[in-house]
């Protein structure tokens, strides 16, 4: 994400610049799994550039997401106390919030049900968060790169950045998959993969590790009844679990926030799950197992310090944009903001806006939840046809998605774009007409349909390489 943000950021400037993605599609790092929550700041620690860059953020996010085609809306967050303790933490964790400069009030356990009339008869109070919104962090990554590339930023994915060579204290080319970008300045924002990209470049030396959380996608029948993001009161230690509902009314519970060691590593594990499950349970107890759809994990780019946005000591040319562990959908378009300050404080021409660049992408209309269908099916009789009954796309959808700037390459990379195949069903039953369509507009034959990386495939017969 933040290399998208960065590379939509300098889009409308002078400069010249190249999106290096190492997976087969943007958005398969931490922005493609975490809570979706548009943080307005008051769980941040004040005096940090987190919380600096959150509340720089925080207050544009309708601007911005109807410019990027992304859903937002900012429904509030309730930190809800169960027990005595809890409750007796709040006055000071109000204090601790207004402190960050964000809106927050405590309210009584009935008030906390009247906003939110889902939660625990249990609750003894809860301190409410009204400015801290949901967002979808995948058409928010997708959308930033999207108009990116409109405004002619190449974008390079599959394309892992393998060694940066230098002149000096200067990089003055990355080779990236088989290209070769000679460059004026390098952002690195490889998330947990910041500190090899800076080992790469001969920068600074730091580590980035993964800090793992599991979540419960719970269907739209549980999602579509909650107003609020639940969660409990955090500790000094962690935020806690949630209940998120999200922009397309499903509902995630999560995260859990375990450092690990394999960057790779994704896997959930049945105790993890089960503490998740009975901490979302006690807030909201009419949470049950039949609805949940599936299980995941993701991982957070960890680092110590977070938030190490900054020219590298030395290597002149090279701007760190790392360790953005838990806080980076809630604050990306700060931190581009900040980081085209620093190239520009390097001598590169990303002051003016370009009065021709393009400022906003127009909306994808989408059958789901739109108020007059008909208009749809008036416009492009395609909208008629829906392929993935769960989330209603239909071929209209997934044949405006291959026309992008950025066009997916994979079945993953459709469900990014359009949902197909990320509701109840999980694809069970509409895969096979996704991927009749995605090869038709991708002009692929069915062996080389990849699900995500080009040789994960459906498995149909030989690669047709
Ligand atoms: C469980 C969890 C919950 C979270 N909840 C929230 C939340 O509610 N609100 C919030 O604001 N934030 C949240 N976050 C944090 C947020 O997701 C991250 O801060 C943000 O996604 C970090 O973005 P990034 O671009 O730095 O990293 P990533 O999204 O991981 O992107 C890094 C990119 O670099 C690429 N890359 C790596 N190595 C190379 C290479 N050699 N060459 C080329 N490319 C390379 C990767 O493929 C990847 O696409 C959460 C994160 C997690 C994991």
């Amino acid at each position: 994400m933040i290399g998208c943000a960065v590379a939509w950021r300098l889009s409308g400037t002078a400069a010249r610049v190249t999106l290096i993605e190492a997976a087969h599609d943007l958005c398969e790092g931490a922005s493609k799994g975490n809570t979706g929550i548009a943080t307005s700041g008051g769980d941040c620690h004040p005096g940090t550039l987190e919380l600096e860059l959150v509340r720089r953020s925080s207050p544009g996010w309708e601007a911005l997401c109807a410019r990027l085609d992304t859903p937002f809306h900012r429904i509030g967050t309730l930190a809800v106390a169960l027990s005595e303790e809890d409750e007796q933490r709040l006055p000071e964790l109000l204090r601790d919030a207004q402190d960050t400069g964000a809106a927050a009030e405590v309210v009584t356990g009935d008030q906390a049900r009247a906003l939110e009339p889902l939660i625990s008869e249990g609750a003894r109070a809860a301190l409410h968060f009204p400015d801290d919104g949901i967002i979808d962090s995948i058409r928010l990554t997708i959308g930033y790169a999207e108009l990116a590339a409109r405004n002619g930023v190449e974008v390079l994915r599959g394309a892992p950045v393998r060694s940066l060579a230098r002149d000096g204290d200067r990089i003055v080319a990355v080779t990236a998959g088989d290209r070769r970008v000679a460059t004026r300045s390098v952002v690195n924002a490889a998330g947990v993969e910041a500190d090899t990209i800076s080992r790469l470049a001969g920068g600074e030396e730091f580590r980035t590790w993964p800090r793992q959380g599991q979540y419960w996608l719970f269907d739209r029948e549980l999602g579509g009844r909650f107003r609020k993001v639940v969660g409990g009161v955090p500790t000094p230690v962690t935020r806690g679990i949630y209940c998120v509902p999200t922009t397309n009314r499903s509902l995630l519970l999560g995260p859990t926030a375990v450092d690990r060691e394999d960057r790779t590593d994704r896997a959930v594990d049945a105790e993890t799950l089960d503490h998740v499950f009975d901490a979302a349970q006690r807030l909201v107890p009419s949470i049950g197992r039949e609805h949940a759809i599936k299980t995941f994990a993701s991982n957070r780019p960890a680092s110590d310090p977070t938030y190490r946005i900054a020219v590298d000591a030395a290597v002149a040319n090279l701007v760190h944009a790392a360790g953005i562990r838990s806080t980076g959908v809630s604050s990306s378009p700060a931190v581009a903001e900040m980081v085209r300050g620093l190239l520009e404080g390097l001598g590169l021409p990303v002051g003016d806006q370009r009065p021709d660049a393009v400022t906003e992408l127009e909306p994808l209309p989408r059958l789901l939840g739109h108020p007059s269908p008909e208009q749809l099916f008036a416009r492009d009789p395609r909208y008629g046809q829906v392929i993935c009954a769960c989330e209603q796309v239909t071929t209209a959808e997934i044949a405006a998605a291959h026309g992008m700037a950025v066009p997916p390459t994979s079945l993953e990379g459709v469900r990014k774009r359009t949902r197909a195949t990320g509701g109840r069903c999980q694809g069970a039953f509409c895969l096979s007409g996704v991927s009749f369509l995605h090869s038709l507009h991708a002009g692929r034959r069915p062996q080389g349909i990849a699900v995500s990386e080009p040789d994960a495939t459906l498995g149909v017969g030989a690669d047709d390489a």
